[in-house]
Parts: structure tokens; sequence; C-alpha cells
């Protein structure tokens, strides 16, 4: 029994009460506003230079890539102009030894090559063609028609001048390439295409929520458009649509402010949420948060997506297990046929077990282990025995691992919860008239005309058991929000969406510079 209790105490400290969620939306909105009218604010608040989202009549053949926190993709779309398209993609994990390289050139070059090799699997004639022509233009450049525009999705924060122009601001997710900060992304990867010969413009540089907010808005264009794009995957992020005369900080930033297309009045807005209260104002905190974050390669930076993402709950359960396999008193994978007086207790566990490394602990267990129905959780228990060097788990083991898995889960469902309302209680968007003269309304009929959209992905929303449960419940005990308010709000995964979401936005880029050139 003294298992379950220990299991217990340390699942309580992942408790995130209604309070706290209350306390959180609170001062989100209060940085939000921050990060609108000042540079260098906790929550960046990035302008995109996205001025409107589509309505699913696009249509076209572009080209998209996607640098994430573990995978690049490489993508062709076919936009149908009927909300609808085709997609043909590549994938390839990103070396670890790139995300740490020296010089940027390693990284850059390498994406510039998948690319190659993409347009010589998949677009083999255009490829050719190309080279073709090429050779016998020498010096009298290409014509536009026949060079892919590409939106290149890039999940890191950027300050951008425009809308296939940026700097970046810091590595986050493992990354760490000290020389390409403050450089401009989508002029390396112009630079590496171009050393190939290939038929291809960098025409948008696109976060990745900003990708998914547009992937949402063209596939499923309801009657309110699309409010947030939203990340829970190997980072955390969003990305939301904002009246253009509260980005303040655009008029300070002057002639560095760039180009900015006012017709529609409004502009999408990166937040990189997850460097909200990197001050440790209102975000919860145990030791195992504490020491992850102090011996990570970015210490005091990006907290909110530390206890929310997947690079890092692995390591936090991770954590947390350590310290109960370390203490005397708690039998955590304790070898039962080994004597109890002996003053050596014996574990389960190899000393070799990835338990006992760094990022040891994949967040998919996580997923695993609270979702598993098998009886005696047999699951979990094979799970630990075939990755995590734990033979023989007990089923009490298993519990006690479960019971703290699920309490990071839930925990960090609840934060996604934090940003998620604030953002639609910032931009008002429970407040439309209708809503006044139906407060009392007994019917809980959700009007199609007061949904607030919100388009998601990324593996834990994705795989994660009952994590939209979890988010949505923590919705519900927000005053503004309420049982009401919950209702209006329609949560849907807009699956790999940035590829679809950055080709969107290679077109109206696309767009732009032709109308400006004619
Ligand atoms: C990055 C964001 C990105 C998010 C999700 C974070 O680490 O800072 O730019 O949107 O991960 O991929
Ligand atoms: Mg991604």
């Amino acid at each position: 029994m003294a298992l379950a209790a220990a299991a217990e105490r340390v699942a309580a400290e992942f408790e995130y009460p209604k309070e706290d969620v209350i306390r959180g939306v609170e001062h989100f909105i209060k940085q939000m506003d921050e990060g609108l009218s000042k540079q260098g604010a906790t929550l960046s608040q990035i302008p995109t230079y996205v001025t409107a989202v589509p309505n699913g009549t696009e249509k076209g053949l572009y080209m998209a890539v996607d640098l994430g926190g573990t995978n690049f993709r490489v993508c062709s779309i076919q936009l149908h102009g009927n909300s609808t398209f085709s997609l043909t993609q590549s994938k390839v994990k990103i070396p670890q030894e790139l995300m740490v390289a020296k010089t940027s050139h390693e990284l850059f070059s390498f994406l510039a090559k998948q690319i190659e090799l993409f347009l010589k699997t998949h677009h083999g004639e255009h490829y050719t063609s190309h080279v073709e022509r090429r050779k016998s233009y020498i010096g009298g450049g290409v014509q536009n028609t026949e060079v892919f525009q590409l939106g290149f999705t890039f999940s890191f924060p950027v300050q951008q001048s425009g809308i296939n122009k940026g700097t970046l601001i810091r590595w986050t997710k493992g990354f760490d390439i000290h020389e390409t900060i403050g450089k401009d992304v989508c002029a390396l990867l112009q630079k590496e295409l171009d050393a190939l010969n290939l038929p291809v413009r960098v025409a948008a540089l696109v976060n990745d929520t900003v990708g998914t907010l547009m992937a949402r808005s063209y596939t499923s264009p309801g009657k309110t458009g699309t409010l947030l794009g939203a990340i829970f995957g190997t980072g955390t992020n969003g990305a939301y649509v904002e009246k253009l005369e509260r980005v303040t900080k655009l008029q300070h930033m002057g002639k560095d402010a760039g180009d900015v297309d006012s017709s529609t009045g409004e502009m999408i807005v990166n937040t990189e949420w997850g460097s909200f209260d990197n001050e440790m104002k209102v975000l919860p905190d145990t030791p195992y948060d504490n020491a992850l974050d102090k011996e990570s390669n970015n210490p005091g930076i990006q907290m909110f997506e530390k206890r929310v993402s997947g690079m890092f709950l692995g390591e936090i359960l991770r954590r947390a297990l350590v310290t109960l396999i370390k203490d005397p008193a708690v039998p955590l994978f304790s070898d039962e046929h080994s004597n109890q007086n002996d003053m050596h207790s014996t574990t389960n566990i190899h000393d070799n077990s990835n338990l006992y490394k760094q990022w040891g602990l994949d967040t998919s267990f996580l997923s695993i282990t609270s979702g598993d129905n098998s009886g005696g959780l047999k699951i979990t228990r094979q799970t630990l025995d075939s990755e995590y060097g734990v033979s023989a788990a007990s089923a009490e083991d298993a519990e006690a691992v479960r019971l703290i898995a699920s309490a990071v889960g839930k925990r960090a469902a609840r934060l996604s919860a934090v940003a998620i309302a604030a953002i639609i209680i910032a931009t008002g968007k429970l407040e439309r008239p209708a809503d006044i003269a139906t407060t009392n309304n007994a019917t809980l009929e959700v009007n199609e005309d007061d949904v607030v959209d919100v388009g998601v992905d990324g593996s834990l929303v994705e795989f994660y058991p009952n994590f939209e449960e979890y988010i949505r419940e923590a919705l519900r005990e927000i005053p503004q929000i309420g049982l009401q308010g919950e209702r209006k709000i329609r949560i849907g995964i807009a699956k790999d969406g940035s590829g679809v979401g950055a080709a969107l936005i290679a077109l109206v880029a696309d767009k732009a510079t032709r109308g400006s050139n004619a």
C-alpha cells in the first residue's frame, strides 16, 4: 500500500485547480496585450503579415515544406478550389546532429537536398524540363510560371518583417544552432535551393500554427471563420485572428514593420505562447518541472511549453518516477523475491534503463499507459519491459506509473485550456449580441453563427486519451466561458494542416507579387 499512497502523493503535486486556471487566464490576457503593444514582451505576439483567411475557393499547385520539432516534410499540394485538395508528401526524421550543428549551412543544405529528391521523385518532368531550360537560358533568368512557389513552415519563433522575410529569435524544442539566430531563414533556404539550381521560390514564411489556422479555414469554412490555430505536439503554440488596430506595435516599428495590407482590418498574430509566463508568476511548478528546466538547453524560457508539450511530458514523468525509485521507503519496481530485510533492496530495473537517461522516456508512453484498458495493465507492463528495461513490473507498479502519467497529461490539457480560453475571451468572440438574448435560454442548441472555431494539430491532441475532454472540462470552469460558452467552441483536428496552410499562404503571397508587378 505504501506504493499506492506514494503515487497518489506525487499525482497530487500535478493538480491544477479551478482557481489557478482562472488566474492563469487573467495573466495570459494581460501578457497578450503587452505583446501587442511592444517588442520583446514575454508573449512575442508576432505579426505574420497574413491579413486574410481562405474561404475554400483557392486553386492551384503549390509546394510546402515543414521543419517541425521532429520531422522535415516536403509536399506538393493541388488546391481544387472547393475546400478540397490532394497532397503528395515525403517525410524524413531530422538527424539529431543537424539540430545542434555548428552552421546554418549544414541544416539548410540538408533541407534543400530533400526538396531536390522530392522534385525528382514526384515532379520529374517538371524538374527535368526546368533544368534543360535553365541551361539554355544561362543568365537569362527563368519564367515565373515554371517555378514552384513554396510555403516554408518553420515552427520556431521568427521576427517577421514581410510575408517571406523573418529572422530567427531563438531555437526551441532541442534545436541549438547558434549561428542561425538573427538570420533570415527564408534567405538561408533560398540560397541552398539556388545552389542546387532548383525551380523553387520561397514565397512565404509560415509558422505551423498559422498554417493550421489557414488549413482549417480552407477545409471547413464556417459562417464565422476559424479564430485560432493551435499546436499541441513536440512543442506548443497558437496563432489567432486579431484586429489590426490592436497590433499597436506595428506603428512603433516604423519602416521595420514592412508593408501591411490593411484592407481586411485583421491580421493573424503568432502568440508564441510556449513562453507564456516565463517569469513563473502563475504557472504551476513541481521539483520535477524545476529540474527539467535547469538541465535543459534553454533554462528560464518556454516555461509554458515545458509543462504542456510532447517534448517535455515524458521527461517530467521520468523525473517523478526516478524520485520514487530512489526513495528506499517506496517499493516501486522492487523485486518481490528479494529479502525485505536486505539492506540493499533490489529492483527490477536494468542499470541501463532509459528511465535513467535524460529525455529517455518518450511522451508516447503517457498516451499508452493513460489509455491502457488491458487487464492488469498488461500493455503498460509490456512497454515498461520492452522499452524501459523494467522486467516483471507488477500490476501495482503499473497502476502507480499510470496514475502519475495521467496527472501529468491532465495538467497539460488544463494548461492548454488557459491559452485557448484567454484568446477566445480577449477577442470577444463569445460576446455576440445573440448571446445576451439567449443567456437564459434553457435549450442548449448552438446557433451556427455563434460557433467559435479552433483548429488543432499535434501528437498530443491526436493521441493523448481525452485531451480535448480535459480541455473542455477546464473551459467550463472559467466564468466568462461556462457551460454555454464551452458548447459554442468547436475544436477540430487540422491534420498536417501546416502543409496545406503553407501552400495557401504561398498562393496569397504569389498573387500579391504578381499584382504589384503587373
Ligand atoms: C515554437 C513555435 C511552434 C511550436 C509548435 C514552439 O517550440 O516556438 O514556433 O509553433 O513549437 O511547433
Ligand atoms: Mg509539426
